[in-house]
């Protein structure tokens, strides 16, 4: 529902850049043209992050900004990722609507009218952008990708969609539902389907990035998938325990055996291979259950730090 007050802002598009000055006057181009299909009197207004950008992206923003008055920024200290820009962004816009999308038009700013006209009709409280396909993508990312999902889905307790993106159009109920949220290991693929609500799906062809490159490295992405199954499941906790019993079991049923061959046959000790194998394998596993209690140990250390997401340099 569109508010009355003509000073309220109606939209605020939240757009994380981290060294995207070429791509930065593209993606005001399209957006602007994309807000003036708007059917409302209500001002918007554009909420830049720059996440510690090395090139010339804050001068763009200050040009930018300069021309338009609907332009607002935040300019981080230093590079703190793409979540810590989605955060601050969100809690800074005042739009009775918000838009999360990337700067390089991969999230194509034309489908915002459509989508805003879902949410603001009361159809759903949220209208997500999904990836049709992962063409242009490595066939091994893709394959690690969809396994992740699966894998995700298995163990949470949540649902995640493959394809389903950070491109996202929500009400302000939604957006104080993920602001709320005030956890330091901010994993939004998580976030918004474990806030809840109602979410229309809208597909995207997926499109190579306009202009400069992807800032995600195969090993960032590793991590971050990590980080995501860390955050919302400690099932790998309950996994390592199981593997504990059941190989306490194997070690009781491989005494016996040992046992009533001595009694029964009188063997004499052989086989030192086999033994080394058995060490190797049960160290082994032990140090993986380690791995995975560090996991959650250095999440709570973290999470306890309590340090703030981001500091901010400049505001706009
Ligand atoms: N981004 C950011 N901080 C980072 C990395 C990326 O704010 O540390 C922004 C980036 O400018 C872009 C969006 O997040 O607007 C998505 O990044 P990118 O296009 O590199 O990721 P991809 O589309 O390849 O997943
Ligand atoms: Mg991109």
């Amino acid at each position: 529902m569109a508010s009355e007050n003509t000073s309220q802002i109606y939209l605020s598009l939240v757009v994380p850049c981290y060294n995207e000055e070429a791509s930065l006057p593209l993606f005001h181009d399209e957006a602007s043209k994309a807000l003036s299909r708007l059917k409302t009197e209500n001002p918007c207004e554009f909420i830049f992050i720059d996440d510690g950008s090395k090139d010339g992206t804050m001068d763009v923003l200050r040009g930018l900004a300069a021309q338009d008055s609907r332009i607002r920024y935040i300019s981080f200290s230093r590079n703190f990722g793409k979540e810590a820009a989605m955060l601050a962004g969100l809690q800074t816009a005042k739009g009775e609507y918000t838009a999360v999308l990337d700067a390089d038009l991969q999230n194509p700013p034309e489908r915002i009218p459509q989508m805003l006209e879902a949410v603001a009709s009361g159809e759903c409280d949220c209208a997500g952008g999904r990836r049709k396909d992962r063409k242009g993508e490595p066939p091994i990312r893709s394959f690690l990708a969809r396994r992740f999902y699966a894998l995700m889905n298995k163990i949470t307790d949540i649902e995640m969609i493959d394809g389903a993106s950070d491109f996202r159009l929500f009400n302000r109920k939604y957006r104080e539902a993920l602001t709320s949220l005030a956890e330091r290991g901010r994993f939004s693929k998580g976030i918004f389907p474990w806030v809840g609500f109602k979410t229309k799906w809208f597909e995207y062809e997926n499109i190579e990035r306009k202009a400069g490159r992807t800032s995600w490295s195969f090993w960032k992405l590793f991590l971050y998938s990590i980080d995501g199954i860390t955050a919302f499941s400690t099932k790998p906790l309950a996994i390592a325990s199981f593997m504990g019993v059941l190989l306490f079991l194997a070690a009781l049923a491989v005494i016996g055996l040992i046992v009533a061959r001595r009694i029964v046959w009188g063997d004499p000790v052989a086989g030192w291979a086999s033994t080394v194998c058995i060490i190797l394998f049960c160290s082994g596993l032990q140090l993986f259950a380690t791995g995975i209690l560090g996991q959650y140990l250095a999440k709570t250390y973290t999470e306890t730090k309590q340090r703030p997401y981001y500091i901010v340099r400049e505001v706009k």
